[in-house]
């Protein structure tokens, strides 16, 4: 990991004579010059729409946003390209399925169902939905270490969506459980993988759910493009949000017409540089194995639990063994922002707040935790300057 970390430059900064201790990765990560060498490349040398010109300039284009569909379809084990949609984030994918799919679907008898430790992202569309179509929108509970009770999937649910990891407590949930438990409902699935692609070994095959959505930006890529994958069948059932330029098959005065997934769901230009840069953070993380990506989020996570919990005042709220990237603290009598402030003098940058998940922190009692969260240039010399920072204060 030594190595890796020569990759990226902002790592590599001081603030005031001190060397940056960046903790902040499940906000957003570093980028690798891998990344940010193929964005430059590609506007210095093949800019051009993609699917809109004849021109040699515009087929370069057009092949470098299809090579990145390709490469996201290799990285989460999709049987087709075709499956995977380009989006601005998480964010607007479980947006799209939520207006696109659920919002025209779901009838008044049916159930949604979400988890406690949902963020936002993952809470608020479904909210919507359920006020929009008189479905009833209920809450898997999870205990103080985020493993979920299974027992309010119901006959009537009709889409179960949860994180596979949680951004506040790093909790990795029984996804093929959960995924089972909703399958023999006849439910569909929806798994927000904001904070698990960026650290697991993943196939959507494998799991066996139906949506998946992620955001570039929390795994080495560039901010401003994301992923919804879905299923064949469910891409057909799903109408546009955006419509225009790019997904029309035919148009005319009185009828128009889309074309197939993925281009129905991508009206307008799209973000190609930013495809391009993906690719580049793909084809990082395959370089140096998700198994040994992985590995490395545990260790540090596991060192940091360690750590932090000897320091006296420091209270740890962390799934014990499933535990990804993702640690949360509290310190006794000090508000989490004041931490993060003080912890910001000594150059470690940690999230404080409610992490969007107001929900999860009702349930913990707490306004807010500070957040410490690793990518692979992190290091266990970090992890014990947050220590011994938090010792100090
Ligand atoms: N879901 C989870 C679990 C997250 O952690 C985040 C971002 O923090 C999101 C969704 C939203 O991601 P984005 O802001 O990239 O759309």
């Amino acid at each position: 990991m030594r190595d890796v970390r020569g990759d990226f430059p902002i790592p590599s900064r001081t603030f005031a004579g001190r060397p940056l201790v960046y903790l902040d990765n499940a906000a957003t990560s570093q980028k690798p010059r891998a990344v940010l060498q193929a964005m430059q490349r590609f506007y210095e040398q093949s800019n051009a729409n993609a699917h809109r010109g004849v021109y040699r300039l515009a087929e370069e284009a057009s092949a470098a946003l299809e090579g990145a569909r390709e490469a996201v379809r290799r990285f989460i084990g999709a049987a087709d390209a075709a499956e995977v949609v380009f989006t601005r984030g998480t964010t607007e994918s479980i947006n799209l399925v939520a207006q696109g799919w659920a919002a025209r679907r779901l009838r008044q008898e049916d159930e949604l169902v979400v988890t406690e430790l949902e963020h936002h992202s993952n809470f608020l569309p479904w909210q919507r939905v359920a006020q929009q179509t008189g479905a009833k929108l209920r809450v898997l509970p999870v205990d103080f270490l985020g493993a979920p009770q299974f027992d309010e999937l119901g006959a009537h649910t009709k889409l179960l969506a949860f994180s596979q990891v949680s951004n506040v407590l790093g909790t990795i949930l029984p996804a093929k459980r959960l995924i089972q438990a909703a399958r023999a409902r006849g439910a569909a699935v929806l798994i927000d993988a904001a904070q698990s692609v960026p650290h697991l070994p993943l196939s959507v095959q494998d799991l066996d759910c139906d949506f998946l959505a992620f955001s570039s930006h929390k795994m080495l890529g560039p901010t401003g493009i994301g992923v919804l994958w879905a299923r064949r069948d469910r891409l057909e059932e799903t109408e546009p949000l955006l419509l225009g330029g790019g997904m029309v098959r035919e148009a005319s005065v009185e009828h128009s017409t889309w074309l197939a997934a993925p281009q129905k769901f991508e009206a307008g230009t799209q973000p190609i540089a930013e495809a391009v840069g993906l690719r580049a953070a793909i084809e990082y993380l395959e370089t140096l194995g998700m198994d040994a990506v992985e590995k490395h989020a545990r260790e540090l996570s596991s060192h940091a639990v360690r750590q932090l919990s000897q320091v006296p005042g420091v209270r740890v709220h962390a799934a014990l063994a499933e535990r990804a990237a993702v640690v949360s603290f509290q310190v006794d009598g000090a508000h989490p922002h004041d931490v993060a402030a003080s912890l910001d003098q000594h150059a470690i940058c940690v999230r404080a707040g409610h992490h969007c998940a107001q929900p999860l922190m009702r349930k913990l009692s707490v306004a807010g935790t500070v957040r410490a969260s690793i990518q692979i240039y992190n290091t266990l010399a970090e992890i014990d300057l947050l220590a011994a920072a938090l010792a100090e204060l």
